[in-house]
């Protein structure tokens, strides 16, 4: 894992989208780069930069391996965000465009978008409709001043919109975001949150099939789940989500959800290694089941020794067996280090999450990496008409289409809520009983 997805080479379906996405990305992004630094007007929020890429090239464009045409929204807005964002700009590049290795994950949910990771695993390239892609632009404006005034925000971090077209193809708009997970730790358990109970639930007899599935409301209440943060902690990630619903709402965005992943810190790294690992690096230990092998990266002695004994076995396995597919790195996670922890950044402080806390502000045994995701479905036609088809057949406050400002705090109370330890939610109900 760390890897999920297919490895997109040559021979898959969309490498041809692929290395066009990548190609457009690298050359409007390199060419906006090399400019001077301005301050942003107006325009800028307008702009559109279009490309086209033959086999030939020109003095404007290089040569690439398919025709295809490229158009770059707001080159220096997103210029900009990726500052604010702290991305140094050669990283980006390099990141997404040094080589071109993309995984593809899983296959398309129902909006039908396509997503691919970065090879190091730190960005998504998300394919979004063309009514999300309008949207996104007409509210640009909108969200950097949000990014400016919230540098900590909770919401979805876009660095790039883009739109490819191939000859006879259809046009591909497509967002370059913040990969909420990080490619060095595990991650447990994953759930996709909305506050709303119906179809919100993961058939759990389906996770022996897939262990790392994303789960939702109904099984995180049914686990009786609790994101444990201290008061400190609680308050700064409460603040920060109540500014960015605020946003949501006036933005009449909604269908957005919190997702969270959970590492485990007890169990650490150690099913992205399985069996080989614990030949090389216990070789005195006793394999155990397949799902809970001992966890060894986390307690081998220093990070340098984890570094070069990481290294060893990927030689190891690399001469022993095919790559799998999926392995969407080239390197393993412990390499990577600390290149994935934001200095700066509240809910990246704690190895590029934010570690739980027990009550007293005291650490607990578990890192969360959090944040809004799918936040460009603007609360349009389409949705009032589900909200009007589902209403005549469900309780209309728990259907999923509500009206954003309902939506909004639907899903607020809910994140809240579920910030409470149980006794707190007894006295919390208990004094509004009394209220
Ligand atoms: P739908 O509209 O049907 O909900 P969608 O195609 O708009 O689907 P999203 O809701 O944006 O897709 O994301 C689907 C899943 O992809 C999420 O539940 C999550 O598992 C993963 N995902 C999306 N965005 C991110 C991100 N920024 N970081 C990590 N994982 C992500
Ligand atoms: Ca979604
Ligand atoms: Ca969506």
């Amino acid at each position: 894992r760390v890897l999920v997805g297919t490895k997109v080479d040559e021979s898959h379906a969309n490498w041809v989208t692929a290395y066009n996405m990548l190609t457009g990305i690298r050359v409007s992004v390199s060419r906006t780069n090399a400019k001077l630094d301005r301050e942003l007007t107006d325009a800028d929020f307008e702009a559109k930069q279009k490309s086209t890429f033959d086999i030939t090239g020109n003095e404007l464009v290089p040569s690439a391996k398919y025709d295809f045409k490229f158009k770059d929204y707001a080159p220096w807005v997103f210029r900009r965000l990726r500052a604010l964002f702290r991305l140094d700009p050669a990283d980006y590049l390099m990141s997404l465009t040094g080589k071109y290795i993309l995984s593809e994950l899983g296959s398309p949910g129902k909006s039908g978008s396509f997503f691919y990771f970065s090879r190091d695993y730190k960005y998504i390239i998300k394919t979004i409709h063309h009514s999300e892609h309008k949207f996104l632009r007409k509210t640009l404006r909108d969200y950097y001043n949000h990014v400016q005034n919230n540098p900590n925000t909770l919401l979805s971090q876009f660095y790039g919109l883009h739109r490819v077209k191939m000859p006879y193809g259809k046009k591909i708009h497509f967002v370059v975001m913040n990969n909420l997970f990080p490619p060095h730790r595990d991650i447990h358990t994953t759930f996709d949150l909305k506050g709303s109970t119906i179809g919100r639930d993961y058939r759990e007899d389906d996770l022996g099939k897939n262990p790392r599935a994303t789960l939702k409301d109904l099984n995180w209440l049914r686990r009786q789940k609790h994101l444990e943060l201290g008061i400190k902690k609680k308050q700064l990630f409460l603040e920060q989500l109540q500014k960015d619903v605020v946003l949501l709402k006036r933005l009449q965005i909604m269908d957005y959800s919190l997702l969270i992943g959970i590492h485990d810190i007890s169990r650490g790294n150690e099913e992205n290694l399985r069996d080989k690992t614990l030949q090389v690096f216990n070789p005195g230990v006793e394999k155990t089941a397949d799902d809970d092998p001992p966890s060894v990266i986390m307690r081998t002695p220093s990070k340098m020794e984890n570094v070069r004994k990481a290294r060893e076995l990927r030689e190891k396995i690399r001469a022993e067996r095919p790559v799998p597919i999926g392995q969407a790195l080239d390197k393993m996670p412990d390499e990577l280090g600390d290149s994935h922890t934001r200095p700066g950044f509240v809910f990246n402080q704690d190895d590029g999450g934010f570690r739980a806390t027990h009550e007293n502000n005291q650490p607990a045994d578990e890192i969360y990496y959090l944040g809004v995701i799918d936040c460009l479905t603007h609360y349009g036609m389409i949705k009032k008409i589900e909200h009007f088809w589902k209403g005549l057949s469900h309780d209309r406050s728990q259907i999923s289409a509500l009206p954003p400002e309902q939506y909004g705090d639907r899903f607020y109370n809910f994140v809240e809520g579920i910030t409470m330890s149980s006794e707190e939610a007894r006295r919390e109900i208990l004094r509004k009983e009394q209220e």
